[in-house]
């Protein structure tokens, strides 16, 4: 098997096996073929995963930000000198093509380990309060355990963006990837051991919804950080709430995209594209919905259709591919579903909507679809497809648009292309989103908060913000004088 780990589970500093554990195979999504094969944590793995977290924190947490903050540095590199490798198991774990693994994914979780660490050192320090005489001073203290839970589309970025601020914060954390892509976390749990991480301060188990609670439960974790579907996230959250866990919440989107007509059109139809066929479109912030002003409409399509018909499809481990395949057999079939929804609600359908004939084999191949004439009522329009799917709605007028972007129970993302800044900064303004962007799109740097508002979830990761929810603020009141008391 081309991708078979050493064991199922990554735990105090090594592998760890409990074969008493559900047997599951993991399959590379564009042959179907198995590349390993593993089994979920069993309750006394997760015990384990979880003391070994507890046993390890307070000692790293003691170390000067300085220490911490080297390691996770030296981290970044280790990943950045074996991004080939890192790049070509994220291909596998994913069926994403290696042209977008090799500069996206590892070399983001590195960015991840490079920032925070760098930025811990600087210092994750408290205020001091003067309060005529007597005064007060505030410190950022690590919560303790923390728990990460990720979704399949970026399986090392989401390991290395939880990993990276909650121990920079003086943190340990038990991380669960995704069931569809166990791979990835348990390189990044042994090149930090390899940078020089204390044993028992990252830790992966395996494991998938039925193992996920035991962790969201257990009473000695401080975080749940969840990356998944609406869904999913208020399952955890309610869980989380028993025992009034910390909890950041990275979930679905249905966002808006929005094109006026003053607009760069290549750019907005790059942009549109990026947004909706990157990874084959299983990213979360993508801008599914693209409301195209109604002078620009056609133009618009017709470069879009020939774009979107030149799009490479192919083994993904070939770099001249620009899409593979999607996730799993049973995504494909979810996407495809709606794809019909769509024919059948009336939208038409520009290019794509089904199965790619040049490419043969079991993989879960898609054609990417555009569908235009969408309506604000149509299930494409209000669902989260998560695959590539583009939908092209018409609007006349920014007031109009601007209320029904709005029209949703997301708000992950947001779009505006125009060649007119005022109206760019103007209409973010008014669209509810956590993350927006004005002439480009998708676009996540370490240095920016990412995250979303609404149905789509609540906490930020990356920039500093990252760290506030990684830690909570000690309050420090320091009496100068003698206590008078009236008794
Ligand atoms: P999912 O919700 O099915 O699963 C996410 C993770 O949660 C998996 O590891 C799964 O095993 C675990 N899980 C499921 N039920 C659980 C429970 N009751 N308790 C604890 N853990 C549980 O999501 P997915 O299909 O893996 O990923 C796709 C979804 O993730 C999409 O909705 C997408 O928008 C979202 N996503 C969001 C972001 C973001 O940053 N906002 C990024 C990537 C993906």
């Amino acid at each position: 098997m081309r991708a078979q780990p050493t064991a199922s589970h990554f735990i105090d500093g090594e592998y760890v096996e409990d074969t008493e554990g559900t047997a599951f195979e993991s399959l590379y999504p564009a042959t179907g073929e198995v590349i390993a094969r593993l089994h979920a944590a069993t309750p006394a793995i997760v015990e384990k995963a979880i003391a070994a977290a507890k046993r390890a924190q307070p000692e790293w947490a003691a170390l000067s930000p300085t220490a911490r903050g080297r390691i996770l540095r030296r981290a970044a590199d280790i990943i950045r000198e074996r991004n080939r490798e890192l790049s070509e198991l994220e291909t596998l774990d994913t069926g994403k093509p290696i042209q977008e693994t090799i500069v996206a994914d590892p070399t983001s979780g590195a960015d991840s380990f490079e920032f925070f660490g760098g930025v811990i050192a600087a210092g994750l320090n408290g205020n001091y309060i003067p309060l005529g005489g007597d005064f007060a001073y505030t410190k950022r203290v690590p919560l303790g355990v923390c728990v990460g839970i990720g979704a399949w589309n970026y399986p090392q970025q989401i390991a290395c963006w939880k990993a990276a601020p909650a121990l920079a914060a003086g943190n340990a954390m038990v991380f669960k990837p995704s069931e569809n892509t166990p791979l990835g976390a348990l390189k990044i749990a042994e090149i930090l051991i390899e940078a020089g991480l204390p044993k028992g301060l990252f830790n992966v188990i395996q494991g998938d919804r039925t193992t996920g609670p035991l962790l969201v439960q257990h009473p000695d974790v401080a975080k749940v950080s969840l990356t998944g579907s609406v869904p999913t996230g208020r399952k955890v959250a309610a869980a989380a709430a028993g025992t009034l866990k910390h909890v950041t919440m990275e979930l679905g989107g249905k966002s808006p995209l929005i094109v006026f007509d003053d607009a760069d059109l290549d750019s907005a139809v790059g942009g549109a594209m990026l947004g909706n066929f990157y990874s084959t479109g299983q990213v979360c912030s993508n801008g599914t919905r693209v409301f195209v002003q109604r002078g620009i409409k056609q133009a618009f399509l017709s470069k879009l259709k020939a774009r979107t018909e030149n799009i490479v499809i192919g083994e993904p481990l070939d770099e001249a591919t620009q899409m593979g395949p999607m996730v799993s057999f049973e995504q494909r079939q979810k996407v495809l579903s709606y794809i019909d929804k769509g024919k059948t609600e009336g939208a038409t359908l520009v290019t794509g909507g089904g199965l790619p004939n040049h490419v043969t084999g079991e993989g879960y191949y898609i054609q990417p679809t555009v569908f235009a004439d969408v309506t604000d009522d149509m299930t494409i329009a209000r669902e989260e497809i998560f695959g590539p799917v583009m939908c092209v709605l018409d609007f006349d007028d920014e007031a109009e648009v601007i209320s029904r972007a709005n029209t949703t129970e997301f708000g992950l993302a947001a779009g505006v292309f125009t060649a007119d800044l005022t109206r760019g900064h103007r209409v973010v303004d008014q669209l509810d989103a956590g993350t927006l962007w004005i002439n480009t799109y998708n676009l996540c740097p370490v240095e920016i908060p990412f995250g979303g508002s609404k149905q789509s979830g609540f906490g930020r990761e990356n920039s500093l913000a990252a760290l506030e929810h990684y830690s909570e603020l000690k309050t420090v009141y320091v009496g100068m004088g003698k206590v008078e008391a009236p008794y």
